[in-house]
């Protein structure tokens, strides 16, 4: 059976009938045969999403639109084991951490829910006499474009404040994994989000997400994925001057201090890097160690590697499955062949368990110690399971090693001392920092990259900011 595109609340074939087959990566077998929008499917979404713009959706009170979010996660919750299961099947991650992100997408809908009619506008006070106000509107179509590694979650940090701030949207997933999205789609529409405002699109990013980040009738594009791809949608939207958010690469730092409790980093870190199978933006993906600590960490953190049970993503003790793609494992696999010829030292850390299914895309952790920052490995997101050991100094080479890297998404910080924690907080150039934990993401607070790691922020209020217009209005009362 094929899976169908889901246009203006109606599942249907691709007007010219092209579809695609999609992976299970624990089998390296086919899952499904999906549907592939063409340039007439985009056509037939766009026109519903600007109509939905003239209609009732952005007319609808904030409040009315929050209840219709409300519902959107009951119906997630209502579907989460299906939600899981489709989510676990098509990236190859654990199931238990699969229905872990279906209720925290469950959540964002419920925390937008809720903030919808608390967006505010501002009363200024100005010199001439009259009522200045500051209001936020609804921005117009947004197209919201979704990696492979967290389908439904990232999806629903996009849609649910782009809904919340009276917008339609049109999504388009990732070719790998557009399963979780289409079910999505009738869950927003039975929940009561109106059918125009909501289609779901999986097709070629190259070739319909490229028409559709081109399309003037965008006014705004959510992105998530490699730096290169958001700094070509920027220019390929550059001429419709298209409001733009871009969440991108990473290559973040646990930075480990011989003060701190570094057998716990040491223990927490693990799956910091090496849970989703390493494919995952806020990967702490470079650990730097002060060298007074350097080989005890080493040690701890390679035989903590070795308990980590490898395995089929159906099994409830699986901790990580296979990669989502062969491509993806290739290019793990490069970045370790790098690694080694610039001089690091792979560490043995056999897993637990063996391969359940060879055709799969399975690959065990892998620990590079000696790594000098200065490394490919080091500098490049590799977005597969492998970590790289960094001996430091002291706080001001921690600092400027960090720093090191043209990304800065997101990183931790562990030391017990509290003056420490706040100078070496201050000095990285980074939009998401924990100290004493690994945990980035908060559904109510900001989550973004400095530099190339992106342009604007997802969740929490500042959400809503990139859905919405300000328009100032003045009203005289002379
Ligand atoms: P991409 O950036 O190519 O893909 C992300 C999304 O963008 C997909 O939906 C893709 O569609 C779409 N897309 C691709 N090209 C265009 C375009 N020209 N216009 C509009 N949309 C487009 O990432 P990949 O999937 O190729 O992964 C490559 C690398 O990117 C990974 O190895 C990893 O390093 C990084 N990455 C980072 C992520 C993050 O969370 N920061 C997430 C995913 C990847 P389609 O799937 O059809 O190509």
């Amino acid at each position: 059976m094929t899976e169908n595109l889901f246009i203006a609340g109606e599942r249907r074939a691709s007007i010219d009938g092209a579809t695609f087959t999609v992976i299970n990566p624990a089998t390296g077998r086919e899952l499904a045969e999906v549907s592939q929008a063409g340039t007439s499917d985009l056509e037939l979404a766009l026109s519903a999403a600007t109509k939905a713009f003239s209609g009732a959706w952005p007319r609808t009170s904030a409040t009315t639109r929050g209840r219709v979010l409300y519902a959107v996660a009951s119906g997630i919750r209502a579907r989460a084991e299906e939600f899981a299961l489709l989510e676990s099947n098509n990236t190859g991650k654990p199931i238990g951490d699969a229905h872990w992100e279906v209720e925290a997408a469950a959540s964002t809908f419920e925390y937008f829910a809720g903030a919808a009619n608390k967006h505010l506008g501002e009363v200024i006070p100005v010199t001439e006499p009259g009522l200045n106000v500051v209001l936020r509107e609804p921005i117009g179509v947004c197209a919201l474009i979704v990696p492979w590694n967290f389908p439904l979650l990232i999806t629903s940090w996009k849609v649910a404040p782009a809904l919340a701030a009276g917008n339609p949207v049109i999504i388009k997933p990732a070719s790998l994994t557009p399963l979780t999205a289409l079910l999505l789609g009738e869950v927003l529409v039975d929940a009561g989000v109106p059918a125009e405002a909501v289609s779901v699109i999986p097709g070629p990013g190259r070739s319909l997400g490229d028409a559709l980040v081109g399309d003037p009738r965008v006014s705004k594009i959510s992105f998530t994925g490699e730096t290169a791809t958001g700094a070509h949608i920027l220019q390929r939207s550059a001429p419709n001057i298209s409001r733009v958010s871009l969440e991108l690469g990473g290559k973040s730092a646990s930075i480990v201090f011989a003060d701190s409790d570094w057998q716990r980093s040491a223990d927490e870190t693990l799956m910091a890097v090496f849970g989703n199978a390493g494919q995952d933006c806020c990967a702490r993906s470079r650990i730097l160690i002060e060298s007074k600590i350097y080989d005890d960490y080493v040690n701890r953190f390679a035989e903590a590697t070795r308990s980590i049970k490898v395995g089929d993503p159906l099994d409830e003790s699986t901790e990580m499955g296979p990669l989502t793609s062969e491509r993806q494992r290739a290019i793990t696999l490069e970045y370790l062949d790098s690694g080694l010829a610039a001089g690091a030292e792979q560490l043995s850390v056999r897993s637990d368990s063996s391969t359940p299914d060879v055709n799969g895309f399975y690959l065990d952790p892998i620990v590079l110690a000696n790594v000098d920052n200065s490394m490919t490995v080091a500098q490049e997101e590799v977005f597969g399971p492998l970590a790289c050991l960094i001996p430091f100094k002291d706080e001001a080479d921690a600092i400027e090693i960090a720093n090191d890297s043209p990304y800065g998404l997101s990183g931790s910080i562990w030391t017990e001392n509290l003056g420490r924690s706040m100078r070496v907080a201050r000095g990285i150039r980074t939009g998401v920092l924990s100290v004493n934990t690994n945990k980035s993401v908060r559904t109510e607070t900001p989550f973004g990259g400095y530099k190339q790691s992106g342009l604007g922020r997802e969740l929490g209020m500042q959400a809503l900011n990139h859905y919405t217009e300000v328009k100032n209005v003045f009203f005289s009362s002379e």
